[in-house]
């Protein structure tokens, strides 16, 4: 069992948590998911995804500063160890390296997660090589986490721009060139999203992070603010493709074991609870607080703006209470499979029990495996 300090402070946060959504009582520590939409502008037209159909795309009111300050200020963003950006396409902000550096600068942030298409690559290779350069020698890290759905024309076709395949695939190489100057500071790895579309490549795509050598997540395509089409039933039809695939049930076992876990999850959702707002926060690009993403169109769920008040302010906040309880009502779930981490959303649940159970066995007992998640 790996034990750390951050893993303690998490599970005590963890526990806290659940005291908090069972009677009210303390504030809630996010554990799982802080997360900061940077931009919604993008240079790519994806099929899923039509957030650059938006008219009017809010400003990027959030700059370096602001981020850095928000979260040095804040006693309950100074108790999570990591932050993700996401967008659109961050690299599209021209401060993206300012924000990084602030950010390590200024706050106990350890890792940095930055979720993007991986287009622009000399813009990606020169801004992480300025963050690096100067932050190298201190316990920082970035993970870079490239969005690929297929190989070559497959690729293409679900991101809507002939020869994005190609330059990922440059990215990539020139990421591994830096990632052997910064070996500790620097992880590379792709994340496909299973759908209709690809269905039949997705053994290529983890053959392809095999060669490479970088980390292969995945996720399953849900029905989002920005992605209007999908469906549950859609899903539950893809999962069980997904498990069928005699090509898929070749590669890792715990990937056909996190699919089936998916399925069962889904069957159960509406007994699950969410905690969203608990253990998770999203940032707008106007500033807006969010408990997730996939709420972060309904005005009903926005906790406050952290241009007019400070983070732990709003978080405390009576009306951030309100949204919680929003929040166990959510009528979202069934489409945003709580946030497309179903599974790992159960799982922060239970990991003390589940940790304890299968330290004080030996590894014998896995409690999820016995509430039927797996
Ligand atoms: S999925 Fe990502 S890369 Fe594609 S349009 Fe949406 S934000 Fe842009
Ligand atoms: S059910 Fe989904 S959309 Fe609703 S609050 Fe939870 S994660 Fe967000």
């Amino acid at each position: 069992m790996n034990i750390n300090i951050d893993n303690i402070i998490r599970a005590i946060n963890t526990v806290s948590n659940w005291i908090n959504y069972l009677t009210g009582a303390g504030t809630p520590y996010p554990v799982g998911y802080n997360i900061i939409c940077l931009t919604k502008r993008c240079n790519l037209r994806c099929k899923m995804c039509n957030i650059w159909q938006e008219s009017s795309p809010n400003v990027d009111a959030l700059n370096a500063r602001l981020i850095a300050e928000t979260i040095s200020n804040s006693h309950i963003l100074q108790r999570m160890p990591i932050v993700s950006f996401t967008g659109g396409e961050p690299f599209l902000r021209t401060d993206i390296s300012e924000i990084m550096r602030e950010i390590f600068n200024k706050t106990n942030i350890k890792k940095i997660v930055i979720a993007t298409n991986g287009v622009l690559t000399n813009k990606i290779i020169k801004d992480l090589t300025e963050v690096l350069n100067k932050d190298s020698s201190v316990d920082k890290r970035i993970h870079i986490q490239i969005s690929l759905d297929g190989i070559g024309d497959v690729h293409d076709r679900i991101r809507g721009v002939k020869g994005t395949f190609e330059r990922v695939n440059s990215t990539i190489k020139k990421l591994k060139d830096l990632k052997a100057i910064y070996k500790n500071s620097l992880t590379i790895g792709i994340l496909g999203i299973y759908q209709f579309e690809n269905k039949n490549d997705f053994k290529s795509l983890y053959q392809y992070a095999s060669d490479n050598n970088i980390d292969f997540g995945y996720g399953i395509i849900i029905n989002t603010e920005y992605n209007k089409v999908e469906t549950s039933e859609y899903n539950r039809d893809l999962l069980k493709t997904a498990i069928a695939r005699t090509g898929l049930n070749g590669l890792e076992k715990n990937i056909k074991e996190t699919l089936e876990g998916w399925l069962t999850a889904e069957q159960k959702i509406e007994k699950m609870q969410c905690f969203a707002g608990y253990n998770s926060v999203f940032w707008e690009t106007n500033g807006d607080i969010y408990p997730c993403h996939n709420s972060s169109h309904l005005s009903s769920f926005k906790m406050g703006n952290i241009l007019e008040n400070d983070f732990d302010t709003i978080w405390k906040s009576r009306n951030a209470n309100l949204v919680r309880q929003k929040v166990k009502n959510c009528t979202i779930k069934g489409d945003c499979m709580l946030g497309g981490c179903n599974i790992s959303s159960q799982k922060v649940q239970y990991c003390i029990p589940h940790y304890l159970l299968k330290f004080l066995t030996a590894g014998r007992f896995d409690l999820y495996k016995h509430l039927g998640y797996y």
